[in-house]
């Protein structure tokens, strides 16, 4: 699959200087200080509904189902402004990227029209309830499973490193609502979860920053109603795999530590005379550069309705590598140099490196999306 070189029009330059007028604006305002991995911990509710009276979620989305119908260049754009400026976008990330597009391919009419217009205004959020103990990469050997009763479903099992759990009112739950058959992608089925249900319970895994932002989730009998299966019960494979095109594709998979490499550049202009530290700067702002280029593309191909399972899988493994190495050289530069006075950089720094270990885990780890690009180009 060739990617494009992709020309930005000046309608979505437009909406780009909107959005980052805006969070200049909210940063005046003190409303948020510019953190690595935004998207991933910093959860806002209040911010995420000025998003959305904004028109700045499910902004792809007929209007019919409270979306914008803008293109996926115009939300490329303000995901990445979102990103850049490490803003507080955590609550709603996960809705608006991925149930949001999977309600809309998959979901049933109830769903579409009473809870996309939700997501839309930044008022309900969603966690993902795909890995299990025991079951992260090989993800069809899930025992999470539902039985069918009177009105719906009985779920029982258990959910791991679930982001947002405990402040989430849906999860999106993969389970297995038939016995295995000799194709384990068989008898599988998504299962909408409300997190206020009886025998749903939830336990922190703190992370090391000590942050709670991971969990395990336990369900216990838990009923979910037939009209909230999302799509066919067996087709949960299938709908799942779709869902993940979305989840790595975007540009937090290579921009979760950009707020840092801005401030590391601050820095040197400021504080030293490394010139060094000039050259390693220009290495991963050349890197970025080319990045971006390749995610753009992504999205263009995603504009014309292409599912870019394999290039989406390239980008992440590069971009989350990318992400990692921001931190390791600005690690690296600041251990050379003890005049680093700005705390808003060892602030970013501190934050960049203890969040790193996750990047190439979370969204499918770099040993599984390779060997997804190596079937893709037909060496496996
Ligand atoms: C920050 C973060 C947020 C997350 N949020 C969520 C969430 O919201 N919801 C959710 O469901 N999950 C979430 N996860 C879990 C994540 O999806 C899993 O960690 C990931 O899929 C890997 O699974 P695992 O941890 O069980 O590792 P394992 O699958 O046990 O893998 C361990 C190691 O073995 C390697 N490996 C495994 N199989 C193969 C193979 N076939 N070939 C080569 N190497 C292999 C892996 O690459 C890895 O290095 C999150 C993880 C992180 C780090």
């Amino acid at each position: 699959m060739e990617l494009e070189t992709i020309q930005l029009s000046q309608k979505t330059e437009q909406v780009r200087h909107q959005v980052r007028n805006f969070l200049k604006e909210e940063m005046e305002a003190g409303t948020f200080i510019p953190q690595c991995d935004s998207w991933l911990s910093k959860w806002d509710p209040e911010f995420s509904r000025k998003l959305g009276q904004r028109g700045w979620l499910g902004m792809t989305w007929p209007k019919q189902y409270g979306g914008q119908e803008r293109t996926a260049l115009e939300r490329y754009v303000v995901t990445e402004e979102l990103l850049a400026f490490g803003s507080p976008v955590a609550a709603h990330w996960f809705a608006d990227r991925q149930t949001g597009p999977l309600l809309l391919r998959y979901g049933n009419e109830k769903q579409k029209s009473e809870i996309l217009p939700r997501i839309a205004r930044g008022e309900v959020f969603f966690s993902i309830g795909l890995s299990e103990p025991n079951t992260g990469s090989d993800l069809a050997s899930i025992s999470t499973n539902a039985r069918k009763i009177d009105g719906g479903w009985l779920l029982n099992g258990s959910k791991i490193w679930t982001s947002g759990a405990h402040r989430s009112h849906y999860m999106v739950t993969l389970c297995r609502t038939s016995t295995k058959t000799d194709n384990r992608h068989e008898g599988l089925s998504q299962l909408m979860v409300d997190m206020s249900s009886s025998g749903v319970s939830v336990r922190p895994i703190h992370l090391m920053t000590g942050e709670h932002h991971f969990n395990e989730v336990f369900l216990e009998d838990v009923f979910v109603p037939d009209d909230m299966v999302v799509g066919t019960i067996g087709d949960g494979w299938k709908q799942s795999m779709a869902e993940l095109a979305f989840e790595r594709s975007g540009p937090e998979r290579f921009l979760s530590t950009f707020p840092l490499l801005v401030e590391l550049i601050r820095v040197l202009q400021q504080e030293t005379t490394n010139e060094g530290g000039f050259t390693a700067v220009g290495r991963l702002v050349a890197r970025l550069t080319t990045l971006r280029e390749m995610s753009l593309g992504v999205a263009g191909l995603l504009e014309q309705g292409v599912s870019p399972d394999i290039t989406a899988a390239l980008v992440k493994d590069l971009g989350t590598q990318f992400e990692c190495q921001i931190a390791e050289v600005a690690r690296l530069l600041v251990s050379s140099s003890t005049r680093v006075a700005n705390s808003r950089f060892k602030s970013l720094l501190a934050d960049a490196v203890l969040h790193s270990p996750g990047f190439t885990l979370r969204g499918g780890t770099t040993e599984i999306l390779r060997g997804i690009i190596a079937r893709g180009v037909g060496i496996r």
